[in-house]
């Protein structure tokens, strides 16, 4: 989520409180999520549960490093991720195990849940994103860019900015553009866009934004959250720049705009697997989904869920691409193809 030199991705490893008593329940969560809200969430977990929360968090990448390293002896319980290219990595390398369990298949879409099919394991999603299109509002007009596809028009030529193609987010997104239009048609798709680059990629979604504010570029792409964040900032610059770009939801006559999670699973070798499962459940009920999604202006999986949010509510009814979040996760590798052919870098 948040980006972090490494130096400050290792700081930020909390060291866990007190050791447990023999008698005492206890929950080893690995998360890659940290906002206030969390804490409200936790505590609400042991409270219904009894059940003591030991966390441990870090930037995504060190987290599975840090899984990968402790192999069978890994006291991780529950593992929280952003973004379905870092998921289906992590279930693919078999850092994850099946679950079973009635609530979540109920409460979650099957399009946000992903079993691996060889092996059984599976992962849940527990908020959504959309990755947009944010436009500078006074030099490119909303018609000029319904669909992703229109980023690699001609008439786009030198306006054009967005992160690295090696990213997950942009992984994702070329993925999910490859898994509907065919690789071919995608690749010259991704060769349309970076020749429309109006400089070579860099930064995250938030400098994609300030840049196209400030008119050095005329469109970029942003997962809503960033731009949602801008909005409710209580610095009048940052609501400033949110106030001189304006948000396309992509694709709405065709697949609809595309959707990334951040999710769970019960890690491998999880040694309070019950535990695991409950904490799970309980990411999926109606309480815990509103501290999930508000407390980085996401979209609650379960629908039921949703509360008022200013931000969220500009963006307006949206249709979005139902692809199974699984396949969006496994065409990272013909996406990664695509960036590199193109030069996406
Ligand atoms: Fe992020």
């Amino acid at each position: 989520m948040k980006i972090l030199p490494t130096f400050a991705i290792a700081l930020a490893i909390i060291a866990t409180t007190s050791p447990a008593t023999a008698e005492e329940k206890v929950l080893n969560l690995y998360s890659a999520r940290h906002y206030q809200t969390d804490e409200a969430l936790y505590r609400n977990f042991t409270q219904k549960t009894g059940i003591r929360i030991k966390r441990l968090e870090a930037g995504d990448e060190a987290l599975l490093e840090r899984l990968r390293n402790e192999g069978r002896n890994s006291p991780a319980d529950v593992i929280l991720l952003v973004d379905a290219a870092r998921l289906w990595k992590a279930q693919i390398e078999g850092l994850f195990q099946p679950v079973k369990s009635a609530t979540l298949e109920a409460r979650i879409p099957e399009y946000l849940r992903a079993r691996d099919d060889g092996k059984g394991s599976e992962w849940f999603s527990f908020s959504t994103r959309a990755r947009v299109i944010v436009r500078n509002k006074a030099s490119v007009a909303a018609s000029e860019v319904m669909n992703y596809e229109d980023l690699a028009r001609a008439s786009l030529k030198g306006k054009v900015c967005t992160r690295s193609g090696t990213h997950p987010y942009m992984l994702s997104l070329i993925g999910a553009m490859s898994e509907h239009l065919g690789e071919a048609k995608a690749e010259e798709w991704a060769r349309g866009v970076v020749a429309n680059f109006a400089r070579s990629p860099r930064g995250g979604d938030t400098d994609q934004i300030k840049a196209v504010a400030s008119g050095e570029c005329g469109v970029a792409l942003t997962n809503t959250y960033y731009l949602a964040r801008l909005m409710r900032s209580t610095k009048p610059e940052d609501r400033a720049v949110a106030d001189k770009v304006a948000a396309v939801m992509p694709n709405q006559s065709s697949w609809g705009t595309h959707v990334n999670v951040s999710g769970g699973a019960v890690a491998r070798n999880a040694p309070n697997r019950d535990a695991a499962v409950r904490f799970l459940e309980y990411l999926a009920s109606d309480e815990a989904q509103v501290y999930l999604a508000d407390g980085n202006n996401e979209w609650p999986v379960v629908r039921s869920a949703l509360t008022a949010n200013p931000a969220l509510e500009s963006f307006g009814e949206f249709k979005t691409d139902k692809l199974p979040i699984a396949s969006i996760g496994r065409s990272q590798i013909t996406a990664a193809k695509i960036i590199d052919r193109a030069g996406w870098r």
